[in-house]
């Protein structure tokens, strides 16, 4: 906050920063439709636009036509696009500790997160091979990118200046999907890694009205994990496979698996329940445009009838789960944070932290030993197969 008031992000006013990029955004993706659309080249994954807004600022568009693709795989038309995005958008608390801002559209479907210049610069590297895996399989819970974009204030962009003072007036932004649908109430949320090395919800965030808890603390409140029918647990399984193989060839690490847990009974809940609010048909979202965009689209799987979600909930597509008490649960899961490198910086903070702490136990290692943790935590801590239900209605395929 600046002397006068303002709430600003890197010496800039944030509203400013928003409206600039909602601008740019608005021309580069709007500028598009006036080309013909053709299949995506490489030298797509490179071309930078610039748009210079005259004695203001200057928007950075990377890769705009590979984005194009990338949205046309999620049936995202550039008119709905636009819509989204340059409504006014809603800041959402970081409990991370990088500092980065994060704004959602208000229709629901987009996340806006600032970025570091290392990791906008990593997912520019990625995009090709990025492409390839998410055309691939678009049934992915991996990030779906969608936009990437530099917001720069004219005045640094002086020869003289590039590269000092110029690089830091710098502010990356990442469009991506949200995975968390704000008509659903989150009675928990938790940031899980697979490591136990000071995964635990720090003292500031345990006071927050929905705090995002950790491994540890996920340990603490369900030692006996989430219970899913088989079909479903085999289903997350497989997708969660296959998007670390992609990470691990990626040698991506750090990346964590978010999971917002809705309490289907909130009567019965830990807290004892706040009671949930009464869903007011008005401020109902309306469904999901984007394809392959609820968890249940992601894993390739469907309700059984024995846990098919009142309809109100259907569209949302949480994946049906019970404790083992029995409670009934709807969770939102995807993976998240995916633009820290191996490479980057970790071999120096490895070789320091081992000599504190037990190798196994410490999340910074190599990217195969980290997603094989990762991996081994969610199938066999988080989440269990149920016993089959004896009234549960069985699924006859054809
Ligand atoms: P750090 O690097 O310190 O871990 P960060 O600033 O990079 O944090 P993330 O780890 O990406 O932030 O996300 C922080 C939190 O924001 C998550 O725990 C989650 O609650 C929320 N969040 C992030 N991405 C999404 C998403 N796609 N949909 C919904 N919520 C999200
Ligand atoms: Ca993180
Ligand atoms: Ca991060």
């Amino acid at each position: 906050v600046d002397n006068e008031g303002n709430v600003t992000f890197k010496r800039l006013p944030i509203t400013q920063l928003v409206e600039a990029l909602q601008l740019g955004i608005q021309y580069t993706v709007g500028g598009l439709q006036a080309k013909a659309a053709r299949d995506v080249l490489y030298k797509d994954f490179i071309t930078v636009e610039i748009i210079h807004f005259p004695n203001d600022f200057t928007i950075r568009s990377y890769a705009p036509v590979a984005f194009r693709h990338f949205r046309e795989l999620f049936n995202i038309k550039p008119e709905e696009f636009l819509n989204s995005i340059c409504k006014p958008l809603r800041e959402l608390r970081n409990p991370g500790a990088s500092g980065s801002l994060f704004y959602l559209t208000s229709d629901d479907e987009f996340i806006l997160k600032t970025v570091q210049k290392k990791e906008a610069e990593f997912l520019k590297s990625l995009l090709p091979g990025y492409y390839m895996n998410v055309t691939q399989n678009p049934r992915t819970l991996l990030p779906k990118y969608f936009g990437l974009y530099c917001y720069q204030v004219t005045e640094f962009m002086s020869r003289k200046h590039e590269g000092s003072v110029g690089e830091n007036k710098n502010i990356r932004v990442i469009v991506m999907n949200n995975l968390i649908p704000s008509q659903v109430h989150m009675h928990e949320k938790y940031d899980l890694k697979g490591s136990t090395y000071k995964r635990r919800a720090s003292s500031q965030e345990r006071q927050k009205e929905s705090p995002t808890w950790k491994d540890l603390d996920f340990i603490e409140r369900h030692p006996d994990g989430f219970l899913l029918d088989v079909d479903t647990y085999n289903a997350v399984v497989k997708t969660v496979q296959r998007d670390c193989r992609v990470l691990e060839s990626f040698r991506i690490m750090d990346y964590s698996f978010l999971i917002g847990v809705h309490h289907v009974d909130p009567a019965v809940t830990a807290e004892g329940g706040a009671g949930e609010r009464a869903s007011d048909p008005s401020t109902v979202q309306p469904p999901k445009r984007m394809m392959y965009s609820t968890p249940m689209d992601t894993i390739n799987a469907e309700f059984e009838e024995h846990n098919k979600p009142d309809d109100h909930l259907v569209e949302t597509g949480g994946i049906p789960a019970r404790t083992a008490s029995g409670q009934r649960l709807l969770l939102y899961v995807g993976i998240i944070d995916i633009l820290q490198s191996y490479r980057i910086r970790k071999q120096f903070e490895h070789a320091f932290k081992s000599v504190f702490a037990d190798g196994a136990t410490i999340s910074v290692t190599n990217p195969s030993f980290y997603s094989e943790r990762f991996q081994s935590f969610l199938f066999n801590t988080v989440f269990k197969k149920a016993p089959r239900e004896a009234g549960a209605t069985k699924k006859f395929r054809t």
